[in-house]
């Protein structure tokens, strides 16, 4: 076995735990994957400002360095752990699983998981999520679906957000929109501003069905 294969095998084995371990508890694990910059901070603070008196959401938060977006959700509302990377470009399994010992989510949470900045092997590692939702801003090429396939692959969701910069910028929705499906005839598509609020509604109504499935699966 290769050195990479056997890392994405001993990833897999404890993404399966800490999908156990979230679906023991009724907790929701939502990845979010971008490049850097897409606004996934931005949109998770707006999500807790609007969402936090009705949805329990707690976020764990990717970055190589720092603890400035763990703050800034605590700032919105939230409690927060933040995972540094080091040189690393991606979370794994291993990290959320003590990340969610330490966070200790109470039945009914929505665990938001702000993934590393990167549309590459983010889309290997299986962090035991009950979805995984790919945002990509209007800031940048439409064509970014069938440059990163792999990654919006895997994805549940692509959100399109920054439509309020639409008027300003050379970015086509209906293409990026059919790029996705192209590589993705499954996924379900959105597009939003976090700053003007437009779209949000679209949002909450996929994670309050998501957090009902969840619910629902734990009566079945
Ligand atoms: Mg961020
Ligand atoms: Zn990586």
């Amino acid at each position: 076995m290769t050195l990479e294969a056997a890392i994405l095998e001993k990833n897999d084995r404890l993404a399966a735990e800490n999908r156990a371990w979230l679906a023991g508890r009724e907790v929701l694990a939502v990845n979010l994957v971008s490049s850097p910059g897409a606004g996934k901070t931005a949109l998770l603070e707006r999500t807790i400002r609007d969402l936090g008196g009705e949805l329990s959401i707690a976020v764990i938060e990717g970055d190589q360095s720092t603890t400035r977006d763990a703050e800034r959700i605590r700032n919105a509302g939230a409690r927060s752990v933040q995972i540094n990377t080091g040189a690393g470009c991606h979370l794994e399994a291993d990290m959320v699983r003590a990340a969610l010992r330490e966070l200790r989510p109470e039945p009914g949470t929505l665990v938001m998981i702000e993934n590393v900045g990167n549309l590459v092997c983010p889309a290997m590692f299986d962090l035991g999520e009950g979805a995984r939702v790919a945002i990509l801003s209007v800031a940048e090429g439409e064509d970014k679906p069938i440059k990163y396939p792999h990654m919006f692959r895997s994805c549940d969701l692509m959100i399109v957000t920054k439509t309020d910069l639409l008027p300003h910028v050379d970015f086509d929705l209906d293409t990026c929109l059919a790029h996705a499906r192209s590589v993705n005839p499954d996924i379900a598509t959105l597009a939003l501003s976090s700053r003007s609020g437009e779209g949000l509604e679209g949002w909450y109504d996929w994670l309050r069905a998501q957090c009902a499935n969840l619910s629902a699966a734990a009566f079945a």
